[in-house]
């Protein structure tokens, strides 16, 4: 019997499962496809990510580096309101090729990874869960036996559904699509104009441009996407959709399982970022959760909280300025911008010493950045 089986071999189950091997645990990782596809994803994270993978993966999946963002009230060529730093903010990496490594981290130490297993039940029971995978079209299916199931398939997790925990508060619905042209600059653009999110552009260096925007499925999400592109300009030969999930549930344990990732609504209300937050409660996981005591599963639900809950409500306190009328948007706006000194992970940064400092001693942004329209 496994200690744990690990479902979704996206960056919440690999990274759990790379800790929860290393840690000695025998771990089975089922992934329902192929590791990294379907893309559905910006992969526009802090440069936290690069403490996740090795120094060769960073410049294997390293497309961009970008040093702020222009926030527009309006559509493309309406004035600007840029947020930057000296260094770079974040960087655009290769999502696909993220997951792959992730993976391959896990296998490499011990994790039994299997692709094409999707997991079609869970049974939870006194001392062990049991998990069905189907193994494609034929109706072969295979049974597995562990201690415990961590849930990490993502914002429609079926491990949630199977173990009775609560939905998210909220699933977005996110598009994309990408113009083929390079672009290394150094801003990504941000468009207020989509219902209660926002719409951006992300240059991606060699893997050309990034349009996208996500909206309450309740909207003609589409339809908005047409229009940014169409505004632009820009001709998009890919698009790739999928769901955001914001707020997380009230509960993400039960007997025996446990939801990390996406599948427990682990992201920034802000932007719908997920993939650090997400590896961040995997290693609260990984360091709390021991197989043979559901007892310990109390400490995962209360640890990965103590670890994010704080940087999730003043995240939904930002969105919330999503939707106030545009010209109260124009006024903040145009009393933030400028030079920033706070982590696009942490909210509470904007209280830090250093963004304090930047807010209060703002000079002409250096040649090149942050120039507004
Ligand atoms: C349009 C869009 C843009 C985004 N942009 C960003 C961004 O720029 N930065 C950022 O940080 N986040 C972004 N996100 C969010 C980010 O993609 C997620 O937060 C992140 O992928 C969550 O990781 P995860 O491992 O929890 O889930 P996922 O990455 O969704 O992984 C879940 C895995 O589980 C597998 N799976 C699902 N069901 C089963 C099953 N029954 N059996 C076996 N396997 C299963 C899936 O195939 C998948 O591999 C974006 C999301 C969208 C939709």
């Amino acid at each position: 019997m496994y200690d744990f089986v690990v479902v979704g071999a996206g960056p919440a189950g690999s990274r759990f499962a790379r800790r929860a091997a290393e840690a000695g645990r025998e771990v089975l990782l089922l992934e329902s496809g192929t590791v990294g596809e379907p893309l559905a994803c910006s992969g526009h994270v802090s440069t936290d990510i690069w403490e996740y993978v090795d120094d060769e993966a960073v410049a294997r999946l390293r497309q961009n580096r970008v040093y702020g963002a222009r926030f527009h009230v309006d559509g493309p060529g309406s004035r600007s309101y840029p947020f930057y730093k000296r260094e770079p903010v974040s960087n655009v990496i290769d999502r696909v090729g993220l997951d792959r490594t992730l993976a391959d981290f896990a296998a490499e130490a011990g994790a039994d990874l299997r692709e094409g297993h999707t997991v079609v039940s869970v049974d939870e029971r006194d001392d062990r869960v049991v998990v069905e995978a189907s193994l494609g079209d034929g109706g072969e299916t295979e049974r597995f036996e562990a201690r415990m199931v961590a849930g990490c398939d993502g914002p429609t997790s079926r491990v949630r559904r199977a173990l009775d925990l609560p939905e998210p508060d909220e699933l977005l619905h996110g598009v994309l699509g990408f113009d083929p042209e390079s672009d290394a600059s150094d801003f990504v653009d941000v468009h207020l104009t989509a219902p209660t999110f926002f719409a951006w552009r992300i240059p991606r260096g060699d893997a050309g441009v990034e349009y996208g925007l996500a909206a309450p499925p309740s909207e003609d999400v589409s339809g908005a996407f047409d229009r940014l592109t169409d505004a632009y300009g820009a001709t998009t030969d890919r698009r790739c959709s999928g769901a955001i999930p914001v707020g997380p549930p009230a509960r993400t344990t039960s007997d025996r399982g446990f939801l990390i990732g996406d599948a427990a609504a682990q992201t920034k209300p802000f932007t719908g970022g997920g993939i650090l937050y997400g590896m961040r409660a995997a290693d609260v996981a990984a360091s709390v959760v021991d197989p043979e005591d559901p007892t310990t599963l109390d400490a995962y639900e209360s640890g990965w909280r103590d670890e994010l809950a704080t940087e999730i409500r003043l995240g939904k306190a930002i969105r919330r300025c999503y939707s106030l009328p545009r010209p109260v948007q124009r006024v903040g706006l145009r009393a933030l911008s400028g030079e920033i000194g706070v982590h696009m992970d942490e909210p509470s940064s904007f209280f830090s010493a250093s963004n304090l400092r930047s807010l209060f001693s703002r000079g002409s942004p250096p040649e090149g950045k942050g120039r507004g329209d």
